[in-house]
């Protein structure tokens, strides 16, 4: 069956591979440059800088057995066991960034980047995804990641219901910052990553203490209540106030350079209660971290379980 799946972040990516797997034509369409969505990775210079999800840790025997073999293929390694506590959970990180993650997942996939899902439609057999470019694509299923407001836009587009409190989920925005440093004689201690360290920042992480990075530089992502109150200021006014802040955490070293990033739809502030929402009749079925848990894992899990069910539902349906 011919399957399309809106969006290349962990929740897309993990959902087109069981679907592979289980015989399916598939494509994924992102609308990003890059593949990976949130795991997201820049190169500034000669440094390497997540400006996304910064680590991951495990739960789930399920989410364990891919990690597994994300380690195996020698595309993650272990950060360290815990930050200021060390409670003993690994902390993982893609060996060359969080989107090398991305990049592993999306090998063999059929990955269009660049590229819009405008609207869907709805036949009595079939859906229709539009793309931005005018582009029609027929398939028998569909999986949407994209964060809520976005995939209720495209249901909206096809005159299809959601649940109220599915399309009532808001997020938490963040704002960060990307500092390239001269040396590494900066305040972050080892293992190189603080939660919560001041009232302005949620995290701060040094990338080069993480492993990704040839060059000291640091990520500092600003928390929900400081981004909300500043999301909507000028971007240059967002930097300079990203890093007068961050300056206490600067050192002895210097700022090279540096570049501000907002994230809309950073995390969910609160989820569905089940690993994904499909349709009546099965077919559209709606996955990401919004579902499975707030955080890399939940994402995962929500795709390969959205995947399962659509499976279910296009083998009930022949
Ligand atoms: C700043 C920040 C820090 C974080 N830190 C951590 C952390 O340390 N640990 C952790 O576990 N998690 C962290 N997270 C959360 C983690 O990144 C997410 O839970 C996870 O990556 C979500 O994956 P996803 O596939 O559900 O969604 P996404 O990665 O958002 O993927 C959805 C994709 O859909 C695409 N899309 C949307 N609309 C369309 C459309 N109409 N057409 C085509 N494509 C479309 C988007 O471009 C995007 O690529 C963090 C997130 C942020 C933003």
């Amino acid at each position: 069956m011919r399957v399309i799946v809106v969006g290349a972040g962990l929740s897309g990516l993990m959902a087109a591979h069981e679907l592979v797997r289980n015989g399916h034509d598939v494509v994924v369409f992102d609308k990003g440059r890059g593949i990976g969505g949130r795991l997201a990775t820049r190169r500034i210079e000669d440094a390497t800088l997540d400006h996304g999800a910064q680590f991951f840790t495990v739960r789930s025997d399920e989410f364990a057995a891919h990690v597994q073999t994300w380690l195996d293929a020698g595309v993650v390694h272990e950060w360290c066991k815990g930050f200021a506590d060390i409670d003993g959970h690994p902390r993982y990180v893609g060996t060359k960034g969080m989107s090398s993650i991305a990049k592993h997942l999306g090998q063999g996939l059929d990955v269009r980047l660049n590229t819009l899902v405008f609207s869907l439609t709805r036949t009595d057999t079939h859906y229709v995804a539009t793309l931005d470019d005018g582009v029609v694509h027929e398939c028998d299923g569909l999986i949407l990641t994209a964060p809520i407001p976005q995939s209720f836009s495209l249901m909206f587009s096809a005159d299809m219901e959601m649940p109220v409190e599915l399309r009532s989920i808001d997020y938490d925005r963040t704002l960060g910052l990307l500092a390239v440093l001269n040396s590494s004689d900066h305040n972050v201690p080892t293992p190189g990553g603080m939660q919560f360290p001041d009232d302005v920042f949620s995290f701060i992480g040094d990338n080069h203490a993480k492993g990704i990075s040839a060059s000291p530089s640091l990520t500092f992502h600003a928390n929900p209540e400081w981004s909300l109150a500043h999301f909507d200021k000028d971007l240059d006014e967002i930097h300079e106030f990203l890093l007068a802040a961050a300056a206490p955490w600067f050192g002895n070293s210097t700022v090279v350079s540096s570049q501000p990033k907002k994230w809309r739809f950073a995390t969910p502030k609160s989820t569905w209660a089940d690993p994904y929402w499909a349709t009546p009749d099965g077919r559209l079925v709606l996955a990401g971290d919004a579902f499975a848990g707030p955080k890399m894992e939940g994402a995962a899990l929500s795709g390969l379980a959205a995947a399962r069910a659509l499976a279910a539902s296009l083998r009930d349906g022949c």
